[in-house]
């Protein structure tokens, strides 16, 4: 609920800070137990930043959480799990697969040592990968494999929230399908709630239920993934949804859009995508407000609530 968060930036001889960068700016949204909810925008939009303060990396500077009917406060919360776009920043190179996966239960201090030891027995399971991983490394290891034992690390806390930051964008395009299906069938065995954060359009479209775009730290529009495909409203939505790449070509995890994502620092005034849209007018001058509009959320002057 109208989350916002400043990062400082620039700070006087006291070491005091003189400017902020806006990451995100008055962002709200619920996401349904179960579903798929996916966060979309180029790099800069605040998305990741989004998913930092959900997992209690980041204190917002304004706004609330509300996890399951209570306040979330505080750093952290075992329901609460990141999946990370890179494996190799979540585990440690130094450290079995056995030590990472378990390492969790043991600060929670969940289990005894046996206990311990058949939760993460079962959970490799889960994750499709044998026991011999456990003695290994991760430079052992495959790409996927590291994803999967990264997937394993969050889900032997037994969450009921997965936050996807990216989870195959570091991966082979071959690996890419079978780390999504795995995600896929985990949701239904563990009874999940994905939040997943993503460049990818096509996955958006195949794996989620609700969509919300984000550029420079708003939310541009938000609505059920297929009508946001389908028809998309917002201008920048239309151009994401344009730069789809189509089968048989390769995904350049990359939208063709014109021109360069504005500096966070320096944001146009009114409406943040105002240089690189192709249907700008005098009123883009003045910020356009969030509105309900066919049973979505779009923030565009083209567009007035009825
Ligand atoms: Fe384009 Fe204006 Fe809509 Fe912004 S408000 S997306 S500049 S038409
Ligand atoms: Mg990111």
């Amino acid at each position: 609920e109208n989350l916002s968060k400043d990062f400082p930036v620039e700070f006087d001889v006291f070491g005091r800070p003189v400017k902020f960068l806006r990451a995100v700016q008055d962002v709200s949204f619920t996401v349904e137990e179960n579903t798929v909810f996916s966060i979309v925008g180029e790099s800069g939009s605040g998305k990741s930043t989004i998913a930092r303060i959900l997992c209690g990396i980041h204190k917002p500077t304004t706004g609330s959480i509300q996890f399951m009917g209570t306040a979330l406060k505080g750093s952290g919360h075992r329901e609460i799990q990141m999946v990370f776009q890179d494996p190799d920043s979540s585990l440690d190179p130094r450290k079995t697969v056995l030590f990472s996966i378990e390492e969790g239960l043991r600060i929670q201090k969940m289990g005894s040592k046996e206990e311990r030891r058949k939760l993460v027995l079962e959970i490799l399971k889960a994750v499709r990968l044998t026991e011999d991983v456990l003695s290994k490394y991760p430079h052992q290891l495959s790409g996927g494999q590291k994803q999967r034992v990264a997937i394993a690390r969050c889900l032997v806390l037994r969450p009921k929230l997965l936050i996807l930051d990216e989870p195959t964008s570091a991966l082979d395009v071959s690996v890419q399908a079978q780390i999504l299906n795995l995600l896929m069938e985990l949701k239904r065995e563990f009874a999940l709630t994905y939040i997943l954060i993503t460049h990818d359009l096509k996955v958006v479209y195949h794996l989620s239920d609700h969509t919300m775009v984000m550029y420079l730290g708003q939310v541009m529009e938000m609505g059920e993934t297929e009508r946001i495909i389908q028809d998309p409203l917002h201008p920048y939505t239309k151009a994401l949804v344009a730069a789809i790449p189509t089968a048989g070509t390769d995904n350049l995890n990359d939208f063709s859009l014109k021109g360069e994502i504005p500096s966070p620092l320096n944001p146009p005034k009114g409406c943040p995508f105002k240089t690189r849209c192709d249907f700008a007018f005098s009123k883009c001058d003045e910020k356009p407000p969030l509105i309900d509009f066919r049973g979505r959320k779009v923030r565009c002057h083209l567009y007035a609530e009825v």
